[in-house]
C-alpha cells in the first residue's frame, strides 16, 4: 500500500481541530456540517496569527522589508493554489472573496464582453444559488438566455436534456457544479468539458464542494473556469479562487476598479494591469490568503487519495445506517457521490430534525441549502443534510443514526 492510500489516522488529525473536542449541550460535539464551512486546523490559525504578529504590512505597495515579506507570503499562495489544481500558470489564479464572488466576476466581466444578447448560458437543476443567480442577473442586464439542464431521478445530469439544451448552438457557456451540495453527486467533468468544447461552448465548474474531497486537475479536466472558496477547504472565510485559462483572462475586462488593478491612470483614462492583478482591486484579504495557503499545505500533507478513501468509507457507512431508519428518505442515489447526504423524514420537518439533533450535540444543516429550485425539483421544501470532513469519524455517523432514531420516536 502506498503512503498516499494509508488509512487516515483520524483521531490524530482531530488533535489539530481543538473545537471538535468541545461539548455542546453537555454532549460530545458531533460536527456534520462541513459542507457549509469546515473547521480550521491549528496550522491555519497559527499561519494567520504569525503573519499578523511578525510579517504584516500591505502587499505590493511598499518598498520596505515588511511589505516585501507579506507580499512574498501572499503571492506564494498563488503558486500553492496553481499547484493544487494543476493550473498552467500562477497568473491563471485570481483571488476573490469566495466562490460566489468568483462566479459573479465571470458573469459580470466575461459574460458581458464575450457573450452577445441572444447567446445562452446553461446550468443544471442542481446548482447552488451562487451558480444560478449571477446568470439570471446577466440575463436581465445583458439579454442572454438562461437554460436549465434537467437531472434524473437518481440526481445525475440528464444527458438527453443536455443535448436538447445545446441543440440550436446558442449555448456558449455550460456552468455546472462539480459536486452537488445537496445530493452529493459528482458530475462527469472531463466528459462535460469535451461535450461543451465540441459544441463551441466554454465549461465553468463550481468546485466549492468538490475541491474539498478530491484532487482536482483543471488541465486534465480541460475546464475553462473553476471556482471555489477557502473556508470549505479548512481555510478561513473571506478568500476564494477563480481559475480561468490565461487566454480567457487576458480578454476579460476588470470587475472592480481601484488600486492595484491598473497599469496607468490619468483623469482621462486608465489602463489595466495584466491578469490576475487586473481582477484584484484594492487591498486583498492578505491574512486570509495566507491562511488558505496553510490549509492547502495541510490537506496536501494529509493527501487527497487518503481523504477521498476515508470519505468514501464514511459515505458508504452513512448510506447504510441511515437507510435502516424507518421513514427516512435519502435524496439522490448517484453512482459517483461524495460525503454530503440530504434526507427527509416522515412527519418531521427538517428544522425540527436539526434542532432535536442539536440538543444531542449533533450539528447538521437544515433548509433549502441555497438550492431552492432543486428543492422544487425534488418535491420537498427543505431537507436535513449531514456532510463530512477529513476529521469525521464513523462513530459520529452512528451518533447521528441514534439521534435520528430518537427524532423518529418523538414524531411517531
Ligand atoms: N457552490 C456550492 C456547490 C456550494 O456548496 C456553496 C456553498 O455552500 C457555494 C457555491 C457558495 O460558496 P460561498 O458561499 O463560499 O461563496
Amino acid at each position: 500500500m502506498s503512503l498516499a492510500t494509508q488509512p487516515l489516522d483520524v483521531h490524530k488529525l482531530r488533535e489539530d481541530f481543538s473545537i471538535l473536542s468541545q461539548k455542546v449541550h453537555g454532549k460530545p460535539f458531533v460536527f456534520l456540517d462541513s459542507g457549509a464551512s469546515a473547521q480550521k486546523p491549528k496550522q491555519v490559525i497559527e499561519a494567520m496569527r504569525f503573519v499578523m504578529e511578525a510579517q504584516y504590512a500591505n502587499v505590493h505597495r511598499g518598498l520596505h522589508y515588511m511589505s516585501e515579506k507579506a507580499s512574498d507570503a501572499y503571492e506564494a499562495v498563488r503558486d500553492k493554489v496553481a499547484e493544487l489544481i494543476n493550473a498552467g500558470s500562477r497568473d491563471e489564479i485570481v483571488f476573490t472573496r469566495n466562490a460566489t464572488e468568483s462566479v459573479n466576476l465571470v458573469a459580470y466581466t466575461w459574460g458581458r464582453s464575450a457573450l452577445k444578447p441572444g447567446d445562452a448560458v446553461a446550468v443544471s437543476e442542481m446548482e447552488h444559488h451562487a451558480n444560478l443567480v449571477p446568470w439570471q442577473m446577466l440575463r436581465d442586464a445583458h439579454g442572454t438566455e438562461l437554460r436549465i439542464v434537467k437531472i434524473t431521478e437518481s440526481g445525475e445530469l440528464d444527458w438527453d436534456s443536455l443535448e436538447q439544451v445545446f441543440a440550436d448552438g446558442k449555448v456558449k457557456l455550460l456552468s455546472l457544479t462539480h459536486m452537488s451540495n445537496v445530493l452529493g453527486t459528482y458530475t462527469p467533468v472531463e466528459r462535460l468539458a469535451a461535450f461543451a468544447h465540441e459544441r463551441g461552448a466554454k465549461l465553468m465548474l463550481d468546485g466549492a464542494q468538490a475541491i474539498v474531497h478530491r484532487a482536482v486537475d483543471v488541465r486534465a479536466i480541460d475546464a475553462d473556469f473553476y471556482v471555489f472558496s477557502g473556508h470549505k477547504l479548512y481555510g478561513p472565510t473571506g478568500i476564494g479562487v477563480l481559475y480561468a485559462k490565461a487566454e480567457i483572462l487576458e480578454q476579460m475586462p476588470p470587475f472592480m476598479g481601484g488600486g492595484d488593478m491598473i497599469a496607468s491612470v490619468t483623469y482621462q483614462k486608465s489602463t489595466w494591469a495584466k491578469p490576475p492583478h487586473r481582477f484584484e482591486a484594492g487591498t486583498p484579504a492578505i491574512i486570509e490568503t495566507i491562511g488558505l495557503g496553510a490549509a492547502i499545505d495541510y490537506v496536501r500533507a494529509v493527501g487527497f487519495d487518503a481523504i477521498a478513501e476515508h470519505e468514501r468509507h464514511l459515505t458508504e457507512h452513512a448510506l447504510g445506517v441511515l437507510s435502516q431508519i424507518e421513514g427516512l428518505r435519502i435524496l439522490g442515489s448517484a453512482q459517483d457521490r461524495g460525503g454530503v447526504i440530504s434526507f427527509v423524514m416522515k412527519d418531521a420537518h427538517a428544522h425540527d430534525i436539526a434542532t432535536l439533533l442539536d440538543r444531542q450535540g449533533i450539528a447538521v444543516r437544515a433548509g433549502h441549502h441555497c438550492a431552492e429550485p432543486l428543492m422544487g425539483r425534488l418535491g420537498v421544501t427543505s431537507t436535513a443534510r449531514a456532510s463530512f470532513g477529513l476529521y469525521t469519524l464513523p462513530e459520529e455517523i452512528d451518533a447521528l443514526a441514534t439521534g435520528l432514531e430518537r427524532v423518529r420516536k418523538i414524531f411517531a
